[in-house]
């Protein structure tokens, strides 16, 4: 029966559950992350660093096995912060982005000695004072809001009004007034947007972020060292979207490193930085079916998981048209489908939907069901809270 029984990290289903002792949980394959870098670092130049957004998966064995792979992590808060400084990666390698980072935050990033990326003139002034209080140079970087956005993105992080880093226009004002400030300015950090399946689109942003960099460099006091060009590397959630074509952004990024950036910015170091892309295909959200019940002619399967651990695959993350996410009966792998069953959550709101009409074996009480594509903004970019059950436990296989 082995083949009917799905596999996580080597070991079947049944028994890996039985290992974590409840239901439901998220499983990440070590085994998975690890190749996925390794296939990143084949194709990208060599000159490029891998940075690794911690957000999209802050468990913090996750980040300690990623620390001796990749180059770079980005945090986006001061617990990221520490997760992050508890792994051997230098602190001289951790940046920190986003909006709103308090001034306790900026003074525990500066003591750490990792880059800030200024989201706007305030953060930058408050990270002078702070740096002055602490007798610390800080080490920062410009985040731009870009002059352009990307089409194809799930989500827009650039172009247009932002609440995220300092319009490309302002930039060269204020990198007149930080010139006698006392920071140690790298450089820049230029982000358009999230998970994009097209190599083209991408391609194009990669070039439009290196011009707009090469142009605000000449208003930098200072020679560029760093120099973030974002990432938005897409993963393939729906039975429609195919996996993204590495190849010709490797080629692209090669011919801007020795056409475009190596000629004008000699000192500076390309990072790309990526979440899901490392992470997301690595996990599963395990569950297990508590009820089968028939409604007017509709099955449905209700599982003891839901849209409190696991929001994206409900379609309330950033969804616009509700699409399912890949999803299996784990331990029935090898039978044929008999019929639509639905897979709702635990929760009371219709709004707890894991997988809607899906071609399923006979599943029953007990069975286990399992959600893909759940190794990045899973259980962190869920409201755990909501409705007041347990929280699911997470294992590194
Ligand atoms: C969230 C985030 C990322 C990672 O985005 P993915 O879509 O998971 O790759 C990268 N950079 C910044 C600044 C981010 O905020």
């Amino acid at each position: 029966m082995s083949e009917n029984m799905l596999k996580v990290g080597g070991i079947p289903l049944d028994r890996l559950a039985e290992r974590v002792g409840s239901t439901p949980f998220f499983a990440y394959d070590r085994a998975l992350i690890t190749e996925r870098v390794r296939l990143l670092k084949a194709k990208l130049p060599n000159d490029i660093s891998l940075g690794y957004a911690i957000k999209a998966n802050p468990m913090p064995a996750v980040v300690q096995h990623l620390a001796g792979l990749v180059d770079a992590f980005d945090v986006a808060s001061a617990l990221e912060l520490r997760v992050a400084l508890d792994t051997p990666m230098r602190p001289h390698n951790v940046s920190f982005a986003g909006p709103g980072k308090r001034e306790a935050e900026l003074s525990q990033a500066i003591a750490a000695g990792i880059t800030v990326e200024l989201e706007s003139e305030t953060e930058a002034r408050r990270v002078m004072k702070a740096g002055e209080r602490l007798g610390i140079r800080p080490r920062v970087a410009i985040r731009v809001n870009p002059d352009f956005a990307v089409k194809g993105s799930g989500m827009r992080m650039g172009g247009g009004p932002q609440q995220f880093g300092i319009d490309a226009e302002r930039v060269p004002e204020v990198l007149k007034e930080l010139a006698e400030s006392g920071l140690d300015l790298l450089g820049f950090h230029i982000f358009a947007g999230s998970q994009n399946l097209r190599a083209d689109i991408l391609c194009q942003a990669q070039q439009q972020t290196v011009e707009l960099a090469l142009r605000l460099a000449e208003h930098s006091p200072e020679p560029v060292r760093y120099l973030n060009i974002g990432g938005g590397f897409g993963i393939p959630y729906h039975e429609k979207d195919s996996p993204l074509d590495l190849d010709p952004i490797a080629a692209n990024l090669d011919e801007l490193l020795r056409t475009r950036i190596k000629p004008n910015l000699p000192d500076a170091k390309v990072q790309v930085e990526l979440g899901r892309y490392l992470v997301g295909e690595a996990g599963v959200y395990v569950t297990r079916v508590v009820d089968r019940k028939e409604s007017r002619g509709k099955v449905f399967l209700v599982v003891d998981g839901g849209m409190h651990h696991q929001l994206a695959a409900s379609g309330n993350f950033g969804q616009v048209i509700r699409r399912n996410y890949p999803l299996v009966v784990g331990n029935r792998m090898a039978e044929e489908p008999v019929g639509e069953a639905s897979v709702v959550g635990c929760l009371c709101t219709p709004l707890d939907l894991l997988g809607d009409n899906l071609s399923l074996p006979a599943a029953d009480i007990g069975d286990l069901v399992v959600l893909f594509q759940a190794g990045a903004y899973g259980l962190t970019a869920s409201p755990t809270a909501f409705l007041s059950h347990p929280a699911p436990a997470e294992v590194l296989v």
